[in-house]
């Protein structure tokens, strides 16, 4: 029985879900559990109803991609929750991809600038940041700092940016031009968003190959993840047909508590093969990192901690061959 249901990207256009309320306060996991998330049915089925299916990962079947070559993944960790990881996913898949020799670029999208800060550096003393790229649109690579790997800072005053690209034109592509100037020189593009599914999200959906939503073990919330999955269904409907969710990862899992084993067990569920069988698990180290200006895996390279976010990144990675070694054989 799943809960929801999710857009198949080639089937009908029209969400199967309608979008819940906004207001709608995040739901416990036990009330998860017990009062499924209101779902209208629509008046007709479209026809293969693919329950539980989520929009799968990028399809380069257009002739650009396909000319390419092993093309720049930009990949965007996207939840409108915030608390659940999203922020630590960006950095420590980053430094474990960067770790197996990919060129990696992390962009800082949050005006809170957590990821900035995570890698030492101070988003209130930066001058020049993602806003000036966005909004005064200079070139991405004047704002790039060396540091664990490559990173587009945030300052506070990307809080601003959202009200100031609504006004103009082209609003939801600046991200995607600005990349265009480095993607040649990435491999992967790792890309951290607000808690929101504003316009600076909308940005992060329209630059991206795909979508890595992080879900916190202890506090599931599936409405939130419908929510997510309609914004996407719009993004793909007008601005990139090619974005979807090609991946939630567990965050904060507790092996030892039933709870957390029902939460895997509910995502499993209703989203399949999308869940990650690598589950990020809750430790402090997480925390303590980011204070010290660096990754879990430089902070404790032999670390539990370090460990899952390289069997992430090797997870993702293995992935990516399969769906790139299908599409040689499609073009073949
Ligand atoms: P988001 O970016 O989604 O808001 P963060 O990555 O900032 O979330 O994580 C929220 C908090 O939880 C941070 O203090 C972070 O250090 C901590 N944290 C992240 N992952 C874990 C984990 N697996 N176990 C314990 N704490 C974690
Ligand atoms: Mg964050």
């Amino acid at each position: 029985m799943g809960l929801i249901r999710l857009l198949p990207r080639s089937g009908a256009a029209q969400p199967v879900v309608e979008p819940v309320n906004d207001a709608t306060p995040e739901m416990p996991l036990e009330e998860a559990l017990v009062e499924p998330p209101v779902v209208s049915e629509p008046a007709h089925e479209p026809e293969p109803a693919e329950v539980m299916t989520v929009a799968p990962a990028v399809q380069r079947d257009d002739a650009a991609h396909a000319t390419q070559g092993t093309a720049t993944h930009v990949i965007v960790l996207a939840n409108q929750k915030g608390g659940v990881a999203k922020t630590t996913t960006t950095l420590n898949l980053g430094v474990a991809l960067r770790e197996m020799g990919y060129r990696v670029l992390l962009v800082d999208l949050d005006p809170q600038g957590n990821l900035t800060m995570s890698q030492g550096l101070n988003p209130d003393a930066i001058e020049r940041s993602m806003f000036d790229v966005l909004v005064h649109r200079i070139p991405i690579s004047e704002i790039i700092e060396q540091r664990e790997a490559d990173l587009a800072v945030a300052s506070i005053d990307l809080a601003g940016a959202e009200l100031a690209l609504s006004a103009m034109i082209g609003r939801e592509r600046a991200l995607e031009k600005a990349l265009a100037e480095v993607r040649a020189s990435y491999d992967y593009v790792l890309v951290d968003t607000p808690p929101s599914l504003g316009l600076l999200t909308i940005n992060a959906f329209v630059a991206a190959t795909g979508v890595i939503v992080p879900v916190q073990c202890e506090y599931l919330s599936l409405r939130g993840l419908v929510q997510l999955e309609n914004t996407l269904a719009m993004v793909r409907e007008n601005l990139n047909p090619h974005v979807g969710v090609e991946g939630i990862v567990a965050t904060m899992f507790d092996g030892r508590t039933l709870h957390s084993r029902e939460a895997i067990e509910i995502l499993e569920e209703n989203f399949g093969e999308l869940v990650y069988r690598t589950r990020i698990r809750k430790t402090v180290r997480y925390a303590e990192a980011p204070v010290k200006g660096s990754s879990v895996l430089k902070y404790d390279p032999s670390g539990a901690a370090a460990e899952a976010y390289r069997e992430l990144a090797r997870e993702i990675v293995a992935a990516k061959e399969a769906e790139d070694g299908a599409q040689a054989r499609k073009h073949a």
